[in-house]
C-alpha cells in the first residue's frame, strides 16, 4: 500500500489518478488532495477519500461541517505546506502551470517520490529540480507522467546501461495539423479546444494546438533524461498510438505503444514498478490499421524552434518562454486575442528578456518579469 498526495486532484490528470485509486484500494491510499478554486468538487473528493489534509490554493472559503474532519490549507503556499506536513510515499503533481516548483522541491526535501505530470515546473526550473532526483535506476525518486516521457522512461528501462543516441517525441499535430498557416493564425479558442485524440485540461489542449506543448516537452525531455537538445527530435504521429521512441546507435528504435489514454502512464507511475491490469480498453492494432508519421512543419508551428532557441540561450529563457505562453494562453482562452498572438507574445518576451536562472529566486523573478512583459504586450494589442 502506497500513500499518495494528489495535487491538482480536481483536474484532468488528478481525477484520472483518483479513478485508478478507486480501482486499486488495496494498493493506494490518498492522504491529501488539492484544488485551486473548485471548492465544491474538492469537498466531494474529501468526503469520498477522507484524506488527512486538503488544500485550496486560491484562498480561504467557509468549510461545510462534513469536510472539517481533515486539516485544511489555504493560499499560494498551501501545496508546499501540505507536502511538508502530511506523511506519504508519493506526491502526484498534477496542478497546471508554474505554481508547483517549490512544492516539487519540498517533496524531494522530504524524500517523497514525485510523480510529475506538470511540465511547466520542469521547463522553468529543471536545473533546480533534477539535482535532487533520480529518474532511472533502482529506486527512482521522480517518475514522469506525461505520456511521451513515460514512454521514453519505459523504453530506457530496456537500455541496460547503453546510452541512447536520440529521443523521438511523437506529437499528434493537434486540431490544426492539416490547416493552412493563415487559417491557423486566426483560429478561435473553441477550435483550439477540439483535440482529435486526447481529453485534457484547457491550457494543455491549447498548447497542443499551438505545439507549445511539444516545445515544453522537448525541454522537459532534456531535463528528465539529461539529453542534449540535438538528441531530441519530434515526429508528427496523428494517431497518438506510439507515445514516443528511443533510438540507439545500433539502429534500433524502441517505442511504447498504447491507446491515447492518460490513465496508462498515470497508473504506471502510481504502481511503479508493477504493471497491474488496465482499467480501460487495451490497444487493438488491427482495429487501428495503420500508423503514420510526418515531419513537423516549423513554419506553421514555430513553437518548436523557440524551444531549441530557449535551450541554447540558457539561463531563465525556458522559464520566460513558459511564462509568456501561460499568460498568452489565458488571454486566448478568454477570447481576447487571436491565435497568432500566442506566438507573437512568446517571441516578443524572449526577445526582450535575458535573465539568469540559477536559483529558485532567479526563476521566480524571471517568471514574474516575463508575465509582466507578456501582459503589457498583450494589452497593447487590444
Ligand atoms: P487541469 O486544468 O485539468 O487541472 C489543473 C489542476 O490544478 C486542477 O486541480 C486545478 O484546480 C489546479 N490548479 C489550477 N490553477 C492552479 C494554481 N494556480 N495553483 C495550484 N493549483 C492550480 O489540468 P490538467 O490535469 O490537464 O494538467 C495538469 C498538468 O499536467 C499540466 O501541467 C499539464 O501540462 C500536465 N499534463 C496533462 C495531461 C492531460 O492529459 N491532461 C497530459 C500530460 C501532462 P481547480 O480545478 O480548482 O481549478
Ligand atoms: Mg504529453
Amino acid at each position: 500500500m502506497r500513500k499518495l498526495i494528489v495535487l491538482g486532484s480536481t483536474g484532468s490528470i488528478g481525477t484520472q489518478a483518483l479513478e485508478i485509486a478507486d480501482a486499486y484500494p488495496e494498493d493506494v491510499r490518498i492522504t491529501a488532495l488539492s484544488a485551486h478554486g473548485n471548492a465544491e468538487k474538492l469537498f466531494e473528493q474529501v468526503r469520498h477519500y477522507r484524506p488527512a489534509a486538503a488544500a485550496l490554493t486560491s484562498g480561504e472559503v467557509p468549510l461545510p461541517e462534513d469536510v472539517s474532519f481533515c486539516q485544511w490549507y489555504f493560499g499560494a503556499d498551501a501545496l508546499k505546506e501540505i507536502v511538508r506536513d502530511i506523511p506519504c510515499d508519493d506526491v502526484l503533481v498534477a496542478v497546471v502551470g508554474m505554481a508547483s516548483l517549490e512544492c516539487v522541491l519540498e517533496a524531494r526535501r522530504m524524500e517523497r517520490r514525485v510523480l510529475l505530470a506538470n511540465k511547466e515546473t520542469l521547463v522553468a526550473g529543471g536545473q533546480m529540480i533534477m539535482p535532487h532526483c533520480e529518474v532511472l535506476g533502482e529506486n527512482p525518486t521522480l517518475i514522469p507522467v506525461d505520456s511521451e516521457h513515460s514512454a521514453i522512461y519505459q523504453c530506457l528501462q530496456a537500455a541496460q546501461g547503453n546510452p541512447f543516441e536520440s529521443i523521438i517525441l511523437t506529437a499528434s499535430g493537434g486540431p490544426f495539423r492539416t490547416w493552412e498557416k493563415g487559417r491557423i493564425m486566426e483560429a478561435t479558442a473553441a477550435q483550439a479546444l477540439q483535440h482529435p485524440n486526447w481529453q485534457m485540461g484547457q491550457k494543455i489542449t491549447v498548447d497542443s494546438a499551438s505545439m507549445f506543448n511539444k516545445a515544453l516537452e522537448i525541454i522537459e525531455a532534456k531535463w528528465l533524461f539529461s539529453a542534449d537538445p540535438h538528441q531530441i527530435q519530434v515526429v508528427i504521429h496523428p494517431q497518438s498510438i506510439v507515445h514516443s521512441l528511443v533510438a540507439f546507435q545500433d539502429g534500433t528504435q524502441l517505442a511504447q505503444l498504447g491507446t491515447p489514454d492518460m490513465r496508462t502512464p498515470i497508473m504506471y507511475a502510481m504502481m511503479y514498478p508493477r504493471r497491474l491490469p488496465a482499467i480501460k480498453e487495451k490497444l487493438d492494432l488491427c482495429g487501428i490499421g495503420s500508423l503514420t508519421f510526418e515531419k513537423p512543419d516549423t513554419d506553421r508551428f514555430p513553437a518548436l524552434l523557440m524551444a531549441y532557441e530557449a535551450m541554447a540561450s540558457g539561463g531563465a529563457a525556458p522559464c520566460i518562454l513558459n511564462a509568456a505562453n501561460e499568460v498568452a494562453v489565458a488571454f486566448f482562452l478568454r477570447n481576447e486575442i487571436s491565435f497568432h498572438a500566442i506566438f507573437d507574445t512568446v517571441r516578443h518576451t524572449l526577445d526582450r528578456l535575458s535573465m539568469p536562472g540559477d536559483t529558485v529566486d532567479d526563476v521566480l523573478r524571471a517568471d514574474q518579469r516575463a508575465r509582466e512583459t507578456a501582459q503589457l504586450y498583450l494589452q497593447s494589442l487590444r
